[in-house]
């Protein structure tokens, strides 16, 4: 029976924490870490009813997009439903556990599921993250250098958008004298040794660099690695906020708006004026999108489609681009389904896990 150790280090390999924004709270909320689970609920929100359905289905752990706590709590006394929430999990002894900003930052996360489910192609993401990037150097003996190399990439180095084992090595000759008490993997004590080395140089990121550095040490030859990591300002390409994808046939405005209330379940659609010509290029964002409008218009979208809209931020597209707002969870609904198919993954290390999708409706707005 996986613990929720397990499922977390799943997740967490399709969504690194690191990722999450900083007003954020994903990860583990409620729970041990060590508890062993068979069941998981996948959920868009929590409230009592999703514990309740959870205590019913004998269910361990709920995965959720959103985080149930987000301020600090002072006092657990069930004023509000995030308490009760919470106070109803504990006693049930459920965990609570939410992937959210950091799932809306990864390329294949929340983006890509709407993306797909609305056909769109080719998927770049619309602001990508920055200040993530680092590049690792490292010094090898020659014939040391393809160990080396191939250890880091295992540990997650050398990769870049939708490839992977990307690094640049060069010949050249490096020096050391080793001094009392050293013991030199090759030289003699105290004289100047000269050995063919090959450098090595690959992109990490940051949050993987530690992980990387073990495995170099690790398959290195020698007792002191010289080994550099510079952080680097390229922006990622593969993480960051927003997606935009492109129709393989151009779609007419009618169209579009069937398609995106049959695909997002969507009964309504708040919009600025239609785009006069019909629409090639859609930007997207799951949540909350307005802050992404610019880079929507920059990166020349007909659409950009969201949810969250105050009515002010409907002004000033200037008929650049068509806004479409059709409901937070709406946008996001998807990505529960896309959570249970990512965690099956897990029945291969335990047949007997089991993971299923929340049949309560958490949205609390209705459209009458
Ligand atoms: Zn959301």
């Amino acid at each position: 029976m996986p613990q929720i150790q397990h499922i977390i280090d799943a997740l967490e390999r399709l969504a690194p924490p690191a990722l999450q924004e900083d007003y954020d709270n994903s990860g583990l909320l409620v729970g041990e870490p060590h508890a062993e689970v068979d069941k998981v609920l996948v959920s868009l929100d929590v409230t009592e009813e999703v514990v309740e359905e959870a205590k019913a289905c004998g269910v361990g752990l709920i995965v959720s997009h959103h985080p149930i706590v987000f301020r600090p709590m002072k006092r657990l006394t069930g004023r509000d439903q995030v308490e009760r929430t919470v106070m109803a999990a504990l006693r049930a002894g459920i965990g609570l556990y939410a992937i959210h900003t950091n799932l809306d930052n990864v390329a294949h996360g929340v983006n890509a599921m709407m993306c797909r489910k609305l056909g769109l192609e080719g998927m770049k993401v619309l602001r990508p993250a920055q200040g993530t990037l680092a590049k690792i150097v490292t010094f090898a003996p020659s014939a040391h250098a393809d160990a080396v190399r191939q250890s880091m990439f295992n540990a997650g180095g050398g990769r870049i958008g939708r490839y992977d084992e990307c690094s640049f090595s060069h010949e050249g000759q490096g020096t050391f004298r080793a001094g009392e008490g050293a013991s030199p993997f090759v030289g003699r004590m105290g004289e100047q040794h000269r050995e063919e080395e090959t450098r090595i140089e690959m992109v990490a990121e940051r949050w993987n660099v530690g992980r990387i550095l073990a495995a170099m040490r690790a398959a290195h030859p020698y007792e002191e690695v010289a080994h550099d990591v510079v952080l680097l300002d390229n922006a990622h390409p593969t993480a960051g906020s927003g997606g935009v994808g492109t129709f393989a046939e151009p779609v007419g405005w009618e169209d579009f708006v069937a398609r995106v209330k049959s695909a997002f379940g969507a009964p309504v659609i708040r919009h600025t004026n239609p785009p006069k010509s019909p629409i090639r290029k859609v930007a997207l964002c799951g949540g909350t999108g307005s802050f992404l409008l610019s880079d929507a218009m920059r990166a020349g979208a007909d659409v950009f489609l969201s949810s969250d809209f105050k009515y002010h931020e409907f002004f000033g597209t200037e008929g650049r681009i068509t806004i479409a707002d059709i409901g937070h969870a709406e946008a996001e609904g998807g990505i529960s389904q896309w959570l249970v198919d990512q965690l099956a993954n897990l029945k291969d290390g335990f047949p007997n896990f089991a993971v299923l999708l929340s049949e309560v409706r958490t949205n609390p707005i209705h459209v009458s």
